[in-house]
């Protein structure tokens, strides 16, 4: 059995467990981060502590330790679990109070952290799936990452239903603002490569954020702005971002073929780029 992480004490899993009046169980007052492992480097660790940091910031929950000795509590429970490929996940709540709506102040907060084994990364395993579109049922501040996360379980469990891998999610004025769980890219007729701009409605994802950093290296140009599901599923190419799937080529988007239904040149660069980038571990 693995070993967890539950407020400084590591853990069998079986016995990793946190108070009935956590808010995190009876609010979702909590948020989280997962941190893909690969060759036993934290990929983009920085970059999701900053966001875990702009999640507790927004929130007003207490920061439950500094970033450098949560780095060490990470590398920790990956090395008793002699994990090198997988994921990290890292939850912290408001802390333990009795059922109250207001927040108490000066809480202290819970802090968990479960990891799991994974396959490297093989951008030539990657294969293309298929993504359903749901209306977005989220509220207006999906830039905090937090576990009320029922709406993307919900579009996701219908997905999988389906036989879809993800779940495009649509606003109001019909564009897609992003997937359940992962950010949504096309590749427009005329090579334009666009990805959603970063506002309160979606999570400004990592993994987003890298390969931007990537394409703009290599010179490859793109922008982000709002798209309509019409002009994603006239797209020549559709891909997903994630830090647990990485990248995710769409060939199919409800019953519209995306271009040819074959994995595109663009997205057969994105993956070979960040593929790249995770064994270089900058
Ligand atoms: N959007 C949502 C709603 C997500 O849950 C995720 C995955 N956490 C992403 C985007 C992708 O973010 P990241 O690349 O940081 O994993």
């Amino acid at each position: 059995m693995s070993t967890s992480y539950v407020n400084g004490r590591y853990v069998p899993h079986g016995e990793a467990t946190v108070h009935i009046e956590d808010r995190g169980f009876q609010f979702a007052d909590s948020v989280y981060e997962v941190f893909a492992v690969q060759d036993g480097h934290v990929i983009d660790e920085d970059g999701h502590l900053k966001r875990l940091w702009h999640s507790l910031t927004e929130l007003g929950i207490a920061e439950p330790m500094k970033q450098g000795p949560m780095k060490v509590v990470m590398r920790r429970l990956l090395s008793i679990n002699r994990i090198r490929n997988g994921a990290l996940y890292l939850q912290v709540s408001r802390g333990v109070a009795p059922r109250d709506f207001p927040a108490p102040q000066g809480l202290k907060p819970t802090l968990v952290m479960t990891v799991w084994r994974a396959k490297p990364f093989d951008g030539s395993a990657v294969k293309a799936g298929k993504v359903i579109t749901m209306p977005d049922l989220r509220w207006k501040r999906c830039d905090i990452k937090t576990v009320q996360l029922l709406a993307g379980v919900l579009a996701k469990t219908e997905a999988t239903k389906q036989g879809a891998v993800e779940a495009w999610l649509i606003d109001e004025a019909g564009n897609v603002t992003e997937g359940s769980s992962s950010n949504a890219w096309i590749v427009t007729a005329d090579d334009q490569l666009i990805t959603r701009h970063t506002d309160h409605a979606i999570l400004g994802g990592i993994t987003r954020q890298t390969l931007l950093k990537l394409a703009q290296e290599y010179g490859l140009k793109y922008i982000e702005r709002a798209f309509s599901l019409s002009e994603a599923k006239a797209a020549k190419e559709a891909f997903t971002s994630s830090s647990t799937v990485m990248i995710r080529p769409v060939t199919q988007i409800d019953d519209d073929i995306i271009g040819d239904g074959e994995i595109g040149p663009f997205s057969r660069k994105a993956i070979e780029l960040y593929g790249a980038y995770m064994k270089e571990h900058p």
